[in-house]
């Protein structure tokens, strides 16, 4: 099964000191950026749509799509906003990616900018994650010095600076108008849409925000071409992506794959599930998305695959549950991150969810009074579509889709607790 696996953006993680400017260039690196210099900034965003890329942050919108809407004609400077803002429980494939592989990200950064015409691009990164933002700093640098970023790159005439920020550690700080908030120094909360960012974004000027990955494939499009990334992946969901696998799982970790691949695969690429564990339940793409379950081993992971069976491809996140899992108590652990996390600007997320936590922490200790499912439902349909933003409408997808799969576990809880039902002792997880 090795061979459905497509190292590109996870290529070099094993190499000795792969994150250094010398190994990238050995292996290649910033080949891209010299052919993209050649080229017109259009020719580039036409590769990029040609190429089929979409975001990989989650939404999967159309990248090169995305570049085209910045306003040429408009006077203000334009922007390129990296989101590094990763914190989609169960998501951990931007940072390993940083940390490993910083110059793919600073390459892709450089074509992107020019294409769209920005001289200051931004990384704004999880202030959590020390670790990533000192290799950040530390590859920008190197950078530098080497003439790929700063005045006249390579003789070209074109100027880039590239600063890495630190944000302060706010799950909203990923929904990509709070980003920009928090980047021009105000607490981080949402900002109505339209206008999108690429018409008003930071300091109300056209700025395009990509995800990680969504730049980082960038320079493999350019050196390859267009036709190389179009040829993996679907029809509709081209070329490779990094999916995480996490759980009970035999070899969790990240395994980039072209989109369009099962979860049955990876779990053969991923050595099965653990001994002793069976499939009950697993999300594709982090807690924000409807969960499935073993019925769906042969979903194509891909956008239109994933959303044929009732959910969302997402991050592509893939959090691995067993039978000892308790579906209550781990939908309980989410919404109280979505709780914790809702950033209080609209009444829906921001009471909603506090009544979601009260609701499901008396049905996971076996408290639970009759109407409650009813409740949760009723909740859930009164946060979903009415939220500010995102994070509301990904707390509700947990909840809902587990009263579909699992009713009697939450039926249960009117009388006995999970702990009861699903002793922690027995799960690894819990
Ligand atoms: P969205 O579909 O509203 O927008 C996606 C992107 O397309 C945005 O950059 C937006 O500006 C742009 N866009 C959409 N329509 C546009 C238009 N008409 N003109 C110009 N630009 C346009 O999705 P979203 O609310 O930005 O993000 C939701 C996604 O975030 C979810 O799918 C979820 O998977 C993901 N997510 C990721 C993480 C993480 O840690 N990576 C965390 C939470 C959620």
């Amino acid at each position: 099964m090795t061979d459905t696996l497509t190292p590109v953006l996870t290529a070099n993680w094993a190499d000795d000191r792969a994150w250094t400017l010398d190994a990238y260039t050995a292996r290649g690196g910033y080949r891209g950026l010299e052919k993209s210099l050649t080229m017109d900034p259009d020719a580039i965003i036409e590769e990029v749509k040609d190429a089929g890329l979409r975001g990989r942050g989650g939404a999967g919108f159309p990248t090169g799509m995305k570049w085209g809407f910045i306003p040429q004609d408009n006077p203000n400077p334009k922007y390129l906003v990296v989101n590094a803002d990763e914190s989609e429980p169960g998501t951990c494939k931007d940072i390993p990616l940083m940390m490993a592989n910083p110059h793919v990200l600073i390459e892709g950064v450089i074509i992107a900018s020019r294409a769209i015409r920005a001289h200051t691009a931004f990384i704004y990164v999880r202030g959590e994650v020390l670790h990533v933002i000192r290799r950040l700093r530390a590859a920008v640098r190197e950078a530098y010095d080497a003439g790929h970023l700063g005045r006249d790159i390579h003789g070209s005439g074109y100027d880039l600076d590239l600063i890495v920020h630190a944000g302060a550690g706010a799950y909203i700080c990923g929904e990509e108008t709070a980003l920009l908030d928090s980047l021009e120094g105000r607490r981080g909360q949402p900002r109505l849409r339209p206008p999108f960012p690429a018409v008003a974004g930071l300091y109300a000027s056209p700025t395009v925000v990509n995800n990680v990955e969504s730049v980082a494939s960038v320079p493999g499009i350019i050196a390859g071409g267009a036709d190389w990334f179009a040829s993996m992946g679907t029809e509709k969901s081209k070329g490779h992506g990094i999916f995480s696998l996490s759980g009970h799982v035999a070899k969790p970790g990240q395994y980039e794959a072209p989109l369009g691949i099962t979860l049955r695969e990876l779990l053969d690429l991923g050595g099965g599930m653990r001994p002793g564990s069976e499939l009950k339940f697993w999300t594709p793409g982090g807690s924000s998305t409807p969960l499935l379950t073993a019925e769906h081993l042969d979903v194509p992971l891909d956008f239109e695959g994933v959303g044929a069976a009732g959910s969302m491809l997402g991050t592509r996140a893939l959090q691995i549950f067993d039978q000892t899992t308790s579906v209550v108590r781990c939908v309980l652990r989410w919404t109280e991150f979505y709780k914790h996390e809702s950033c209080g600007k609209c009444t829906p997320c921001r009471e909603g969810t506090w009544w979601l936590v009260q609701t499901l922490r008396r049905i996971d200790e076996g408290q639970g009074q009759p109407g409650d499912i009813e409740l949760l439902l009723d909740l859930c349909d009164n946060i979903l579509g009415r939220a500010f933003c995102a994070l509301g409408d990904g707390a509700t997808s947990p909840i809902t889709s587990a009263i579909q799969y699992f009713r009697e576990e939450f039926e249960a809880g009117m009388t006995t607790p999970s702990r009861d039902l699903f002793p922690p002792a027995a799960s690894t997880l819990f």
